[in-house]
C-alpha cells in the first residue's frame, strides 16, 4: 500500500476518497466519523455539538452537496442569542433593535466612538472591533464560555476571516430595526434528511476503498524508506503517511521525541465538550436551531434544538434540546457527574423559561475529549516546533487536531483536497 492515513474522521475519509485506490485509512474506533458522529439514544439523535453544512468554498460545498445526494435539506438560519429574557437575532450586532433601549444606546454609542490601539489579544480585539457595548454584553462573556479561558489570554491568528467585521451601515440599520444579515456565508445551510451529520461520513466512506477499523495507532517508525505503523498486534507498511489523529496521539507513537517538542506539546491548549441532551414533551417544533447563552451563571454556551429539523432526529410531539458545555480537566465542571450536569441544564432552561421540568422525558450526556483547539498567546510558537519535528519525520499533517487549527468541516475537506494533490 502506498499511502497510509491515520484516523477515519471527516479529514481522513475525505483524503482517502480523493486519493482513491492508493490509500488506506486506519481508525481506532468501531465507527468512523470522529467529531462528525451522531449519537442515537431512545429514538432521539444529536451530534457532538450542532453541526451544519455551509461554506464560502464553492468547490468544497458542492462536494458535500453531491455526496449527500438526495439526503439533505436546505435551511435558512434562524439562530438567536438569549439576552435579558428576550431573543436577539444572531449575530448580535445585526439585531441591536431587539435589545432594551438603554442597551441599544450603549452598543451604538460605543461602536461609533470606539478608538482603541491595534489589538494584541482577543479581548482587545473585541473592544477594537465592536466597542465596549457589544463586547461586554455579548462577545466577551460568550467567548469566555465557549473557549473556557479569559479572552486576554487568546491570540488573534484564528479571528481574521472567522469573525467578520460588522459594516457601519449594518450596525446603524440594526439599531434602527432595519433588517440586516451578518455571517451571510452561513445564512443558508444543509443538514442531512436522515442520519444526522454522521450521514455525511457514511456517504464518503461508502466510496472509500480501504478502511481498517479498530486499529488504534500506537507506534510509527521508519524502516528503510518506508513508514511502519502498528497497533501493537498488526503492522502496516506505507511509502507515505498522513496523520489526521490528534497531534498528542501521533507524538506518543513516535520514538525519540526531543524534550523541546514534548514541552511545546504540553503547552498546547484544547477544550473538551460535554453535550447534555434533554428531551421534552411539547406541542410544537422549535423555529430556531441554535440559541446562544452569554449568561455566566449558566454552564452551557449554546443549546441546539433538533426538532428544528422536523422528525428526522426527534419523535413527533417532542422537543430535543442539546446543551453544549466546554470543559477542561480540573475545572470542576469536567469532573461533574452526568446527573449533576443534567440537573444544571434542566434548572437553567426552566429558569429561563425554555422548558418545564415535568415535561422532561429522556436525558443523555456524552463527552468528547478533543473539541476545540484554543489559540492562546503562545499558540504559533509551540505549534511551529512540533510541526517542524513531525515534517522532518516524513509525516504529513492534515485535519483539525493534527494541524492543530480551528478548522470547520469545509476547511478539513479543503485541506484533504490539497494534501491529495501534493501527494500525487
Ligand atoms: C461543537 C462543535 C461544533 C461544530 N460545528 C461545525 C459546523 O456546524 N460546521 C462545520 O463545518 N464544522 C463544525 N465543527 C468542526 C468539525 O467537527 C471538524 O472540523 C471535523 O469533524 C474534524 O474532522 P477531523 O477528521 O479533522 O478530526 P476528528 O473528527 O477528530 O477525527 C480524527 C479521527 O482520528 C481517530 N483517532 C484518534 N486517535 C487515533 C489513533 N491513535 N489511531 C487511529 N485513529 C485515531 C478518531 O477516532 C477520529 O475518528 C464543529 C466542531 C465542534 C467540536
Amino acid at each position: 500500500m502506498k499511502i497510509g492515513i491515520l484516523g477515519g474522521g471527516l479529514t481522513g475519509l475525505s483524503l482517502a476518497y480523493f486519493l482513491g485506490e492508493d490509500a488506506e485509512v486506519l481508525e481506532k474506533d468501531d465507527v468512523c466519523g470522529g467529531l462528525c458522529r451522531t449519537v442515537v439514544k431512545d429514538g432521539y439523535s444529536y451530534d457532538y455539538g450542532g453541526h451544519i453544512i455551509f461554506s464560502r468554498d464553492g468547490e468544497v460545498l458542492k462536494f458535500m452537496e453531491d455526496i449527500l445526494g438526495e439526503n439533505k435539506v436546505r435551511y435558512r438560519r434562524n439562530n438567536r442569542i438569549w439576552f435579558k429574557g428576550r431573543f436577539v437575532k444572531y449575530p448580535f450586532e445585526n439585531d441591536l433593535a431587539a435589545l432594551p433601549k438603554e442597551d441599544i444606546y450603549e452598543c451604538l454609542h460605543h461602536f461609533l466612538t470606539r478608538n482603541y490601539p491595534e489589538p494584541k489579544n482577543f479581548k482587545e480585539w473585541c473592544y477594537y472591533r465592536f466597542g465596549k457595548g457589544i463586547a461586554e454584553r455579548y462577545i466577551i462573556p460568550y467567548s469566555e464560555k465557549i473557549w473556557n479561558i479569559e479572552t486576554d489570554k487568546m491570540g488573534l491568528e484564528w479571528v481574521r476571516g472567522r469573525i467578520p467585521e460588522p459594516p457601519l451601515e449594518d450596525v446603524l440599520k440594526s439599531a434602527l430595526g432595519i433588517e440586516t444579515e451578518g455571517y451571510t456565508h452561513q445564512l443558508y445551510f444543509y443538514y442531512p434528511k436522515i442520519g444526522g451529520i454522521e450521514a455525511l461520513i457514511h456517504a464518503i466512506k461508502a466510496k472509500v476503498a480501504r478502511v481498517e477499523r479498530n486499529f488504534c495507532v500506537r507506534q510509527v517508525r521508519k524502516s528503510n524508506d518506508r513508514l511502519v505503523v502498528s497497533d501493537g498486534a498488526r503492522e502496516r507498511v506505507y511509502n507515505r503517511l498522513v496523520s489526521t489523529i490528534p497531534i498528542f496521539d501521533l507524538l506518543r507513537s513516535l520514538e525519540d521525541v526531543p524534550q523541546e517538542v514534548q514541552r511545546a506539546a504540553k503547552r498546547l491548549r484544547y477544550n473538551s465538550l460535554i453535550c447534555v441532551m434533554i428531551a421534552v414533551r411539547s406541542g410544537k417544533p422549535s423555529d430556531k436551531f441554535a440559541v446562544y447563552f452569554p449568561q455566566r451563571e449558566l454552564k452551557f454556551h449554546r443549546v441546539c434544538f433538533y426538532d428544528y429539523f422536523g422528525n428526522s432526529c426527534v419523535p413527533q410531539g417532542k422537543t430535543l434540546a442539546v446543551a453544549e458545555i466546554t470543559v477542561n480537566k480540573g475545572d470542576g465542571t469536567c469532573e461533574m457527574g452526568d446527573e449533576e450536569l443534567v440537573e444544571h441544564v434542566i434548572a437553567g432552561l426552566e429558569k429561563e423559561g425554555f422548558i418545564a421540568r415535568g415535561d422532561v422525558c429522556a436525558t443523555d450526556v456524552s463527552r468528547r475529549e478533543y473539541a476545540y483547539v484554543v489559540n492562546d498567546l503562545h499558540y504559533s510558537g509551540n505549534l511551529r516546533v512540533i510541526h517542524d519535528f513531525i515534517n522532518a519525520r516524513g509525516i504529513t499533517l492534515c485535519g483539525r487536531f493534527s494541524e492543530w487549527k480551528y478548522l470547520n468541516m469545509d476547511a478539513c475537506i479543503r485541506s484533504a483536497m490539497k494534501t491529495a494533490e501534493d501527494l500525487r
